[in-house]
C-alpha cells in the first residue's frame, strides 16, 4: 500500500499536467474563429469593390456626357451646314456653339481616357484583393482544421488525466485531500515536495533526522516546519 504522501505527490503530478493541458486548450480555443488577417482581407476586398463601383460610375457619367456633346455637335453641324439657316447672326451663334461643343468634347475625351485608366487600376486592385482573400481564407481554413484536431486531442488527454486523477483521489482520505488543496492554493500549485536526504526540496532547509525518518516511514502526513509543504519520498 502506497503512503499518503506519495499518493498526494502522484496527484500533484497529474494536477500539474492537467493544468498545463487546460491552458493549452484555452490557447487553442482562443484561436478558433475568424483571424484578424481574414477580417482585414475581407475589408480590403469590400473597399476595392466599392472603389470600382465609384470609378465605374464616374466613367459611365463621362461617357454619357460625351454622347450628349456628340449629339449636340451633330445637331449643330446639321443646322450650320444644312442650308436652312441663312441669318448671319444666327449662323455666327451656331458656329460659336459648334466650336464650344468641340472644345468640350476634347476635354471630355481626355477625362474619359483618364477615367478608363482609373477603372483599370480599380479592376486590378479588386482582382488582387480577391486573390489575397482566397489565399488567406485557404490558409485560415487549414489552420482551423488542424486547430480542431488539436482541440480534440487535448480534450481526450484532459479526460484521460481526469480519470486518472479520480482513480488516485479515491485512495486518499478527505482530510489529506483538503490539506493538499489548501496547500496547493497557497503554495502556487506545489503542495507536496520530495525529501532528498534530509533536505526539503520546497525550501532547501535541512530537517532534523527524527523528522526525516517520520517522512520515510510515511504513516502520517508530515509537513516541513519551514515552508509548510507536505514531505514525501520517491518510493
Ligand atoms: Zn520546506
Amino acid at each position: 500500500m502506497a503512503k499518503a504522501g506519495q499518493i498526494l505527490y502522484r496527484l500533484q503530478l497529474l494536477d500539474t499536467e492537467l493544468s498545463e493541458q487546460l491552458s493549452k486548450l484555452r490557447e487553442a480555443q482562443a484561436l478558433l474563429g475568424e483571424s484578424a488577417e481574414l477580417r482585414s482581407a475581407r475589408r480590403a476586398l469590400k473597399k476595392a469593390s466599392e472603389e470600382l463601383t465609384t470609378c465605374g460610375g464616374r466613367l459611365r457619367e463621362l461617357e454619357m456626357d460625351l454622347r450628349r456633346v456628340n449629339d449636340r455637335i451633330a445637331a449643330t453641324r446639321d443646322r450650320l451646314y444644312g442650308g436652312r439657316v441663312t441669318n448671319p447672326k444666327e449662323l455666327s451663334g451656331l458656329q460659336q456653339d459648334f466650336d464650344y461643343s468641340k472644345r468640350t468634347r476634347e476635354k471630355l475625351e481626355d477625362q474619359v481616357l483618364t477615367a478608363m485608366v482609373v477603372v483599370e487600376d480599380c479592376e486590378k486592385s479588386l482582382a488582387d484583393a480577391t486573390g489575397r482573400l482566397a489565399d488567406v481564407q485557404k490558409a485560415w481554413q487549414e489552420q482551423q482544421e488542424s486547430l480542431t484536431a488539436r482541440l480534440g486531442r487535448l480534450q481526450a488527454s484532459i479526460a484521460a488525466l481526469r480519470d486518472q486523477r479520480e482513480g488516485v483521489a479515491v485512495l486518499l482520505g478527505a482530510g489529506d485531500l483538503a490539506l493538499y488543496q489548501e496547500l496547493k492554493r497557497r503554495k502556487g500549485g506545489r503542495a507536496v515536495v520530495l525529501l532528498v536526504g534530509q533536505m526539503c526540496q520546497g525550501c532547501r532547509v535541512t530537517l532534523p533526522t527524527s523528522k526525516a525518518q517520520l517522512v520515510r516511514r510515511g504513516a502520517d502526513l508530515i509537513t516541513c516546519a519551514h515552508c509548510g509543504r507536505i514531505l514525501t519520498t520517491e518510493s
